[in-house]
Formats: C-alpha cells, sequence, structure tokens
C-alpha cells in the first residue's frame, strides 16, 4: 500500500501527489494527514516552511471538500498574495484528479472585481491574505456562513504583521465552523492565545525542535564595515559565481538601490517589494522561478513564504531586528532536502546577534572572511575554465573547423590560448579588483572591540553617532501592530531614509519615541507627521523641542500624557 494511501488518502489525491514526485510523506503529512480527515480535530501544526505543510492540509481539505455544494467550505489564510498564490496552485496540483472542486485565491493587489466573479461561480476552498478578505467580507462578496474548515498558514507572520483583528473577526464569525487548523513555524504568546481562545482541546504537533531551523542550511556571517556593505555583497555574488538566491533588505529604498546598482554593473537582479503592482511581482517571480534573474532582492513583506526550488543562497543585506525573521528568510533555501547557505553580511558591534540567532537556530554560525580581489578573481576564473571543459562538443560540427584552427594557433602554446581567454573573459573583473581593499574588519577578538579601522571611523563621522541626534516622539506603538522591526522599516519607507539615521526605539505600548540624525529629523517629521495608520492620524514630533544628545539627561523631558492627547 502506497504511504499516502495508509494515512487515508483516497486514491485521487494518491494518484496526484504520486503524478507530483512525491514518494513518501514528510513528517508533517505524516502527523497532520490522519488527524485533520476526521474534519472535526482542532490542529496546531509547529512547522516551518519547506516541511511539506501545504499538502498536510491541502489534501485532507480537498477529502472532505462536497464538491455537490457550491459555496465555500474551506477558508485558508495566509500573510501574504505570493504566498497565497503559491498556495492555491499548490491545491490546483494536489486536485488534478477531483476536477469538480474549485479553489480561488483572494488576495490584495488584484482587480476585486474580477475575484467577486470568480467566487460567484461558486468556489469550495477559498485560499485568502487577510486584508482583502476582510474586504470581501464587508461587500458581502463571500459567505463565511458555512465555512466548515478555517486553516490559519503562517500564523506567526500574520500576528507579526498586524492581521490579529482580521483574524479574530473571521473566527468569531465562522459560525459553523468544524474545525482550525493552525500552521506557524514558531508559538509565541500571541499564536498561544488564538488557541487557547478559539480551539478546543487542539491537537498539537512539532515538527523538527521548536524554533529551531533546517539542519540542511550552513549559516555564515561576515563582518563589515557598514559603509562597505554594498561592496562586500558584490564581492561575496562575485565569489559564488552559480548563486541563484534572495537578498533581504530591510527597506524597500535599499532594495531598490541596490537593485539599481547591481544592474548597472550588469548582474541579472530584479527588486520586489510593497511598491510594485501585483502585475509586476509577479513578473519578477516569473522570471526569478524560470532562473532568468539570477539574484532577487527583496524587502521581507514582499518575499514571505516564497517557494522556488533550488534556491543557493540567501543573502541577509543586515541582520534582521527580529530575531524569528532570520529562520523566516532563511528558509527560503534548503527546501525539500536540499541544502544551501545563509549569509549575513553584519557590523563588528553585532556578534551578540549572532550568538542570540546561534542559540534559536540550534546550529553553530562560520564567521568568514570578505574574500579579496583576488579569491573572486580566482574562483571566477576556474569556474569559467570549469564550464570551458564541461562544454558540450558532441553535438555541432567542429572537425569542419578544426584543422584551420590548428594552423592558426600553430605557434601559440595551451598556456597562451588560456591566458587569452582568460584575458577576453576576466578583463572587468581583474580591472575591477585590482587595487581591490581588504573588506575584513579586523577584530580584537580578546576584547571584541574593533581595532583602528578607518573605514569604522567614516561611519561614525557619516552617521553622527557622537551627539547629533533629535529625539522624535510619535503616537503609534506596540498597540497599532508594531514590533521593532516593522515599526523601523515602517517609518524609514515612508521618509525614504536610510537606517543609518537611526539612533534608539523606545517602542511603547500606546506610542513610541525615536532618535533620528539632527540631519534627517525634519523629512521624518514631514513624512510621517499627518499620515494615517490603519485609520489613525499620525503625529511625529520633536520630542524636546531642540537636539538631544544621550548624555544630557536634563533634555529627556517625557511629554506629558495631556499634552500627547492634545
Ligand atoms: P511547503 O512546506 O508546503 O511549502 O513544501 C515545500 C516543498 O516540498 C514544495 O516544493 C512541495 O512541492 C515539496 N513537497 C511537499 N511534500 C512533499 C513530499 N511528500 N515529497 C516530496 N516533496 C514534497
Amino acid at each position: 500500500m502506497n504511504e499516502f494511501e495508509s494515512l487515508g488518502l483516497n486514491e485521487s489525491l494518491v494518484k496526484a501527489v504520486t503524478e507530483m514526485g512525491f514518494e513518501n510523506p514528510s513528517a508533517i503529512q505524516s502527523k497532520a494527514i490522519p488527524v485533520l480527515l476526521s474534519g472535526t480535530t482542532d490542529f496546531v501544526g509547529l512547522a516551518q516552511t519547506g516541511t511539506g505543510k501545504t499538502a498536510a492540509f491541502g489534501l485532507p481539505l480537498l477529502q472532505l471538500i462536497d464538491a455537490s455544494k457550491k459555496y465555500p467550505q474551506a477558508l485558508i489564510i495566509c500573510p501574504t498574495r505570493e504566498l497565497c498564490l503559491q498556495i492555491c496552485n499548490d491545491i490546483r496540483d494536489f486536485k488534478k484528479h477531483l476536477p469538480h472542486i474549485v479553489a480561488e485565491p483572494v488576495y490584495g493587489g488584484a482587480s476585486i472585481v474580477m475575484q467577486i466573479r470568480a467566487l460567484k461561480k461558486g468556489a469550495h476552498i477559498v485560499v485568502a491574505t487577510p486584508g482583502r478578505l476582510i474586504d470581501m467580507i464587508e461587500r458581502k462578496a463571500i459567505d463565511l456562513e458555512k465555512v466548515k474548515y478555517v486553516v490559519l498558514d503562517e500564523a506567526d507572520e500574520m500576528l507579526n504583521m498586524g492581521f490579529r483583528d482580521d483574524i479574530d473577526f473571521v473566527l468569531k464569525n465562522t459560525v459553523q465552523r468544524e474545525s482550525i487548523w493552525l500552521f506557524s513555524a514558531t508559538m509565541p504568546p500571541e499564536v498561544r492565545n488564538i488557541s487557547k481562545n478559539f480551539m478546543s482541546s487542539p491537537k498539537e504537533v512539532t515538527v523538527g525542535k521548536k524554533n529551531t531551523g533546517n539542519a540542511n542550511i550552513s549559516h555564515q556571517y561576515f563582518i563589515a564595515p557598514a559603509n562597505a556593505r554594498y561592496e562586500t555583497l558584490r564581492r561575496l555574488v562575485d565569489f559564488n559565481p552559480d548563486i541563484y538566491g534572495i537578498v533581504f533588505t530591510r527597506t524597500k529604498a535599499d532594495a531598490q538601490e541596490i537593485t539599481e546598482r547591481l544592474s548597472k554593473e550588469g548582474y541579472d537582479v530584479e527588486a520586489i517589494h510593497g511598491d510594485l503592482t501585483q502585475q509586476q511581482r509577479d513578473k519578477v517571480m516569473q522570471r526569478f522561478r524560470s532562473k532568468n534573474l539570477q539574484i532577487l532582492i527583496a524587502t521581507d513583506v514582499a518575499a514571505r513564504g516564497i517557494d522556488v526550488d533550488g534556491i543557493t543562497h540567501v543573502i541577509n543585506y543586515e541582520l534582521p531586528d527580529d530575531m524569528e525573521v532570520y529562520t523566516h528568510r532563511s528558509g527560503r533555501t534548503a527546501r525539500a532536502g536540499k541544502s544551501g547557505i545563509c549569509i549575513s553580511i553584519c557590523n563588528s558591534r553585532e556578534s551578540y546577534k549572532i550568538k542570540q540567532l546561534e542559540r534559536m537556530v540550534n546550529a553553530q554560525f562560520a564567521r568568514l572572511d570578505i574574500p579579496s580581489g583576488k579569491d573572486v578573481c580566482r574562483k571566477q576564473f576556474f569556474h569559467f575554465m570549469d564550464k570551458l571543459m564541461s562544454a558540450d562538443i558532441s553535438s555541432g560540427s567542429y572537425e569542419t573547423y578544426t584543422a584551420d584552427l590548428s594552423k592558426k594557433f600553430e605557434d601559440v602554446s595551451k598556456e597562451d590560448v588560456l591566458k587569452r581567454i582568460a584575458a577576453l573573459e576576466f578583463d572587468h573583473f581583474l580591472k575591477y579588483y585590482e587595487n581591490a581593499d581588504d573588506l575584513n574588519v579586523k577584530i580584537d577578538r580578546d576584547r571584541r572591540t574593533p581595532m583602528n579601522n578607518s573605514r569604522d571611523r567614516n561611519d561614525k563621522k557619516n552617521y553622527g553617532r557622537d551627539g547629533g541626534y533629535s529625539k522624535l516622539f510619535i503616537n503609534v506603538g506596540s498597540k497599532d501592530g508594531f514590533f521593532k522591526g516593522n515599526f523601523m522599516q515602517f517609518i524609514l519607507d515612508e521618509s525614504n531614509l536610510n537606517k543609518e539615521v537611526l539612533g534608539r526605539i523606545d517602542l511603547r505600548e500606546m506610542n513610541t519615541w525615536v532618535e533620528v540624525d539632527k540631519s534627517a529629523a525634519s523629512k521624518m517629521i514631514k513624512s510621517l507627521d499627518g499620515k494615517t495608520h490603519n485609520g489613525r492620524a499620525i503625529r511625529m514630533n520633536e520630542a524636546d523641542g531642540g537636539n538631544y544628545n544621550r548624555s544630557d539627561k536634563t533634555k529627556r523631558k517625557r511629554i506629558s500624557v495631556h499634552e500627547r492627547n492634545k
């Protein structure tokens, strides 16, 4: 008996997964499918991306659907449109031999009218992002009344993104619900609360260790001066000629800037971030999937849940603030049993973060030296020679020319030919890297401080760390769905400023104090003050009406609650 069959799946589904090349169920599939097939058991699955969880919930859902009843019976909610489309496509693959079941995606950034029309035709399974789903409910375009199964995929990420109220709303309004199936990579208290508030004695299944990364990922980090971050990235890309990877940035501005610089320098790259239209994002993803792009430069939100086969490297252009984001990013590589590398470019003050990450993913991180210009050229040269040697010469009629060519090269040695090929192919590399700097920050390992390094000194000069901050007050905080990482991304994206202008951020429940480089403070205020966030008017102003210097305690005047609410 086929192993999928012995989990209780019907013939059509077993046939489909077999045709997709699935030989045996993955761990989460073996544990989840028999439970979920009952249809009435609440379920919590702690599983990373790449473990096969889409099939773990998709297959039992398809078996439970009654195709003759043409209304939504199952709702799958996930954080991003990319993931929404991916889940929907996977489900369509799984239901290849169940043609009467209809699954439709519902996500923002595309025509709502078309999606409403598609739902009207009668969808059994709706895969939705929270925002658009609420929109659909408000327009009465989707009826939650008869939904029996609600799947929350990547629940931790949805809560991180501030969708708690939307999820609560959907769970409260699926009155005939028979079970909730929650999947999450981690189990923060907010996810635990959903389980407490809405589920009854859920069956909990963990695949791998909680908060543990994939063992097939090798974690590496490079310590680079902040103003050589781009150069370090470029060197790492050049040092890995076969790279097929994603570079993660914290802000859209960074993603855009790096993409422009790399494209100008001749790399096959494109950016994917929230400022692109859905159509543009789809196009970029299509090019990346078909390997017409070698590198995708992405922000976290845009790349959430992307499942692309064979990604060799994930590069953190900067370490994320929220350590769990690291797990999500690194999970883009080493999927379906393959191995992959997750590289982080750090600064010398971030060693403590590496320690935290090592504990979190339960793996050692290797600190490597940034390759020298010479290393890069050597690597590129040998890579090219390997390609030369593995070129397929069996099908062309090269013999026609070999006699003439031999004659032409009669007086040229083999070494000379190699040198000439190298000159033709590597001239630009050699020129670029001829006088390349050593980018490695020298660390006095005992004292764990950077040794005298001109680039680090420059950092300080450039970013005004010696006391040029203004302290700004903003009337949003954790209550508005912010945590430090997404708050930072939000204010930088809105103001189009670079991360280096920021000092300390003190995020509270109702409001936040932010240190911003003096020269950038008024731009930030202008960009944010008066905007709205989730329907709330944002107020931003200088907290102390003047410059702020960390050592000057007398200036740390708080604005009174009364004043704040004026
Ligand atoms: P997921 O965690 O659902 O994003 O799945 C990760 C990848 O593993 C996808 O490319 C799936 O097609 C693949 N996959 C899922 N289940 C299996 C299986 N049982 N055997 C082989 N590949 C699988």
